[in-house]
């Protein structure tokens, strides 16, 4: 997959996209990430990239021009006519696993992160696809956005994770939340590890897990709880008793 960004801030990526599991992805060939600097695409003489909004009000809004040319940059290098261009925004759907999933399936993902008030609106009419709201809290800028959604979309990617990581029993993508997780020591500071995770009975340990991802479901998140249809196993484990 190849994995192109509009930003104003191209620097705050090399921290989280340069480390760990994105770094070994990219390595592997499996992902590419490019930068393209909006700024480097302003025509005016002093390469400003935001104006006074039309109407009055706060705040600055990104003029279209160096998008515009940014993008088309992008598009002369990307196969497809028409590759899905996501602008980050609180206005936009909340992002979840399954959205992840989806667009892990794409070869190429052009993402615009904003800034100040946001956009010229005639950008997004004209080159967004998608439009994606990480959460509904504002943040100052689309680069933390754009991060959150590349890590979450990598994990998806095949091959990304090894067999030992698979994302299947995870949190959410399962539909509940996973159970808890030990290692060693035995006994830390008093407090041990539940027996049965060292009885080395492994379907023991599968049942007790499985019991205690739909104890923790149903206590931190009801909502995903009352989406999940129990099977005729799991109806048992919770009937009995500890
Ligand atoms: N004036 C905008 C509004 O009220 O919808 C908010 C602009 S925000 C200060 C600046 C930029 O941060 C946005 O253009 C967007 O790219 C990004 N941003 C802020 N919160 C976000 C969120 N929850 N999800 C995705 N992007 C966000």
């Amino acid at each position: 997959m190849n994995i192109h960004i509009m930003t104003l801030f191209p620097e705050m990526f090399e921290g989280p996209m340069g480390s760990s599991m994105i770094k070994r992805g990219r390595e592997d060939g499996l992902l590419t990430l490019e930068y393209y600097h909006i700024r480097e695409f302003s025509k005016n003489k002093h390469q400003k990239v935001d104006d006074y909004p039309y109407g009055g009000g706060s705040g600055m809004v990104m003029t279209p021009q160096p998008i515009m040319d940014a993008y088309r940059h992008i598009k002369s290098r990307c196969k497809g006519s028409k590759p899905r261009t996501i602008y980050l925004t609180p206005k936009g759907k909340l992002f979840h696993q399954g959205m992840a999933e989806e667009l892990a399936k794409e070869e190429e993902l052009i993402f615009l992160c904003g800034h100040y008030e946001g956009v010229d609106q005639r950008v997004i009419d004209e080159i967004v696809t998608d439009e994606v709201s990480i959460g509904d809290y504002v943040l100052t800028g689309g680069e933390l956005p754009a991060m959150v959604m590349i890590d979450a979309i990598a994990r998806m990617i095949p091959g990304f994770l090894s067999c030992d990581e698979a994302y299947e029993d995870e949190s959410i993508y399962s539909g509940l939340l996973e159970y808890p997780q030990y290692t060693r020591p035995r006994e830390f500071e008093g407090n041990k590890v539940p027996e049965v995770l060292l009885s080395g009975d492994h379907e023991k340990v599968r049942l007790w897990r499985r019991k205690k991802s739909l104890e923790v479901t149903a206590e931190k998140r009801p909502d995903l709880y009352e989406k999940y249809s129990l099977s005729k196993e799991e109806e048992k484990l919770l009937k009995k008793k500890k």
